[in-house]
Parts: C-alpha cells; structure tokens; sequence
C-alpha cells in the first residue's frame, strides 16, 4: 500500500551533508580549571537536592535524572545569563562544562580585562545512580563577551528534545514555529539551519531516521505478510544484485491480502494516485484505492 517515507518537509530547504552545529561534538578536551572553585566533599551521604526545574536552584549538590538533563538546565541557565560554555570532559559519568571565553582561541580583545572563572563539574554516582553538580561557580565575570554566538550551547539536539511532544503530533511542524518556541524557553535566537536539524531529529526519534525505515522495510513486509495472509510482495532489484545479500531496490509493490478480498466486494474501478517522496532518498510512491458501493475508498496496493 505505502512505502515508507522520510518525514515530510513543506519548506524549501535541502538537508545539508554535514551539520555545523558547533558544539554537537561530545570530544572530550583535556584543560586544567584554575580559579575559585567551590567544591563539594563528594559523598554518597551528602544532603541531595533534585533539580525543581527552576534555574535558581541549580547549584552544588543539585541532583538529576540523566546527563541530558544536567545538559539541558546548564544550557538553560546559561542562554538566558547570555553566556555560553565550552565542553571540557564528556565520559559516561561525568560531564564538565567552562566559560567559552577560557578557551585559548577566544579573541582576549572581547573580554577587556575581565578573567571569567565559570566551570562546573556533574557526575553520577554509582550508589543513587543520579547525575550531581559536584562543582559549580556562581557567576560569570565575563559579561556576555560571546553575546553574538550566544545559541551556541542550544543545539540542535537541545531544540529536538524541546520540541518533541509538537512534533510527535505534527511530523512537519513549521521551522518558524520552532525558532519561536527556541526563542520563548531560551531566550536566544537561532538559525533556520539549526531548528530545521532540530526537527529531523526529534522526527528521527518519533519515527525512525531516512536509513532506519529503508533498512527495516523488508522485515516490516514479512510481517505484514505472515500477519495478514493473501498479501503479496514483489521486489524488483538491478540486474546483477538478485542474489547478493545488501541489495538496492528498484521497486516494492505490495498488496494487502484483506483488501485483496474486499475488492471483489468494490467498484469494479482502481484509481492510482502517486506522490514524491521527500527526504535524504528520492522516489515515488503510488497507491492504488477502490470504492465500496457506499462511496467508501479502501486502500488496495
Ligand atoms: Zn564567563
């Protein structure tokens, strides 16, 4: 009846082949913190406070759920402060985040004299399995010197988790709407690049990424047909990949084996309708529909 289909996309952008989303990367960067730093004795036994999602409550000893959600009100707290940080360490159980403008490369003449000492350290404890700030500046000192690049923190995968619920109830919810929404929780302002890669990613998670659905097509055929018999599938390959076992196809025609029967009860009149597939892998996809004698439309193939 249907082939699978990326999620659709009503505006006119085509999908980039890399994303320079800048601070996507997860590279671990090895950097000695100076600085006044408070510090925690880190013990399991130490009062813990969960995260009440408020940013005034973000401070040493502040527990979360996951990583992502140390990510989230880090980034949070920082794009509404207009400053951005840059990732230090990484690891599966820790994560350790510093001002931008302590990297070496930050242009000096930017920060007129002020020295920003903002880092904090989250890690998991193996007891209560949370995630915990276990070091935390309060303040910066640099005074939004990044304040042109300061969506840097909000990225794209920051904006998919933000989105989700809206886009899990519309595949092709407006990009407009997301920079809005983007603007609204963060405060910052992003590119249409960046809330377009936010969208294919929460699509992604909601229905499967462009690779996954052409990968699981065939498994999904072979239960359509064991679950509903009198289904027919045919493939169609290139000359010289019949038999081989990664094989690009030219065509996919199934039929439903119910709707199948139920023709015989229809209009004797197929009607063929076709559409384009959008998305990373071109293609057409054409339905054919019958008519019931109550004017009914049922899908065949
Ligand atoms: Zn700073």
């Amino acid at each position: 009846m249907s082939a699978c289909s990326g999620p659709t996309d009503d505006e006119p952008y085509a999908p980039p082949t890399s994303e320079s989303d800048g601070s996507d990367s997860d590279v671990p960067v090895n950097h000695h913190v100076h600085g006044e730093i408070r510090e925690e004795i880190d013990t399991e036994a130490e009062p813990q406070q969960r995260w009440d999602g408020t940013l005034d409550s973000i401070r040493i000893g502040t527990t979360f759920k996951t990583k992502e959600d140390v990510q989230r009100a880090v980034t949070l707290w920082s794009a509404r402060r207009s400053v951005t940080y840059r990732l230090l360490e990484s690891r599966p159980h820790t994560w350790v985040v510093e001002c931008i403008t302590r990297d070496p490369s930050f242009p000096q003449e930017r920060l007129h004299g002020a020295y920003c000492n903002w880092s904090m350290r989250a890690s998991k404890k193996v007891l209560s399995n949370k995630w915990k700030i276990v070091k935390w500046v309060d303040e910066h000192r640099c005074g939004g010197a990044n304040a042109e690049n300061v969506d840097r923190n909000v990225t794209s995968r920051e904006i998919a988790a933000l989105i989700f619920p809206k886009v899990r109830d519309d595949p092709s919810y407006k990009v407009a709407f997301i920079r809005t929404d983007v603007h609204t929780e963060y405060g910052v302002r992003v590119s249409y690049k960046k809330a377009w890669h936010g969208r294919r990613k929460a699509n992604d998670a909601v229905y499967g990424s462009w690779e996954t659905n052409f990968r699981d097509l065939p498994r999904y055929l072979s239960t359509v047909r064991q679950l509903n018999p009198g289904t027919v599938v045919q493939w169609k390959f290139p000359p010289g990949y019949a038999h081989s076992s990664r094989r690009p196809f030219k065509y996919v025609f199934w039929a439903f084996g119910p709707s199948i029967q139920a023709y015989k009860e229809c209009r004797p009149v197929l009607s063929v309708d076709g559409t384009f597939l959008r998305g990373a892998y071109k293609g057409k996809l054409l339905m054919a529909v019958a008519k019931t004698a109550n004017n009914n439309i049922l899908p065949i193939a």
